[in-house]
């Protein structure tokens, strides 16, 4: 059974190796880093030095910093807000919208502003968290649906997560590849994160608006996941672009390969928003019991500091007692 430390390393050192690429063309990237990137590269457009692993990477170890709080999502916004609060220098546009409400139901008020069409990723490339803290079975839909909606919450986010994070316990649980989406699939289809994010106080009397139209879209977003999953199974994505449905397919596409390096490499040379797909395919590559080249790990860091993390600290140092804090008995 796979569990915390080296999926963690390996969603980080995937975000670190995709932050050079991001926002460029595979024309571009091509021709400054060459057909292969094996090594830590300089080029982030947000500045982060070789090494540094970005938001993606950063918003799961502030989950994981907030749920070692011991206060549940209420923890986990509170963290997040902190790392907010410090000046990151990414930040997703819905994310920084939703974590300004400073409530549980930010990231649906949020939502409701963009006319329910935001779908953005930036849930999903920090729901890893969730399994990483230990949760399992319905307890780990439940979390992973009411830590993706703090700051995305169409069903399309929602649900991606839901499935994000079953697909890692199953393949965890050392189940081949496409059984484990199977099962995930299953787990998303038969889960119902309306009640989930009603219970989590999510939804409420003052969101009824987002409410129904989250009752009016989730079957189709269902169904869309489901799509998603299985065209990325069969080896096709769409783009690396940063919507949520496009990264799912792209991460299951590229982490079905053979080794670390292959799954993490398809999505770093892809540009875009390489590092965020490359930090998805890093946690299903972790969970999938492939480690982390060696020669990676050493330089990794976080290119933030923030309540409970200083940029210049080793992850391979500071991860294990990160890990060992959150973990749900
Ligand atoms: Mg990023």
């Amino acid at each position: 059974m796979i569990t915390g430390t080296g999926p963690l390393l390996s969603l980080a050192a995937a975000d670190a190796l995709g932050a050079a690429t991001e926002f460029k063309t595979p024309q571009t990237i091509a021709a400054r880093y060459g057909q292969t990137i094996t090594d830590y590269q300089p080029g982030s457009v947000f500045g982060f030095a070789p090494g540094e692993a970005t938001d993606d990477t950063q918003m799961v170890v502030a989950t994981l910093l907030g749920y070692a709080k011991q206060t549940g999502v209420d923890g986990v916004l509170s963290a997040l807000r902190d790392w907010l609060a410090a000046g990151p220098p990414d930040v997703g546009g819905l994310t920084g919208a939703a974590l300004r409400f400073a409530t549980l139901d930010g990231g649906v008020r949020a939502w409701e502003g963009s006319g329910f069409r935001s779908a953005g990723n930036g849930g999903l490339m920090r729901i890893a968290a969730v399994w990483i803290a230990g949760f399992k079975g319905t307890g780990l839909a439940r979390e992973s649906a009411a830590v993706t909606a703090l700051t995305h919450a169409d069903p399309r986010c929602v649900y991606a997560s839901v499935f994000l994070t079953a697909f890692l316990e199953a393949l965890a649980a050392g189940q081949p590849y496409a059984e484990a989406a199977a099962d995930a699939l299953a787990v998303t289809g038969n889960f119902d994160a309306r009640a989930a994010l009603l219970d989590a106080e999510i939804f409420g009397v003052d969101t009824r608006d987002a409410h129904a139209a989250f009752k009016d879209r989730e079957r189709q977003a269902r169904a869309e996941v489901r799509d998603r999953v299985h065209s990325g199974l069969a080896g096709r994505m769409t783009s690396q672009s940063g919507f949520v449905l496009d990264t799912l397919e792209a991460a299951v596409k590229h982490a079905g390969a053979d080794s670390w390096h292959a799954c993490v490499e398809a999505a770093v040379l892809l540009g875009d928003d390489s590092d965020t797909v490359a930090c998805v395919v890093g946690a299903i590559a972790g969970a999938r019991g492939f480690e982390v080249p060696a020669r990676l790990l050493p330089p990794l860091r976080l290119g933030h500091t923030w309540p409970g993390w200083q940029r210049g600290w080793e992850c391979t140092e500071h991860f294990p007692e990160l890990v060992r804090a959150v973990r749900q008995p």
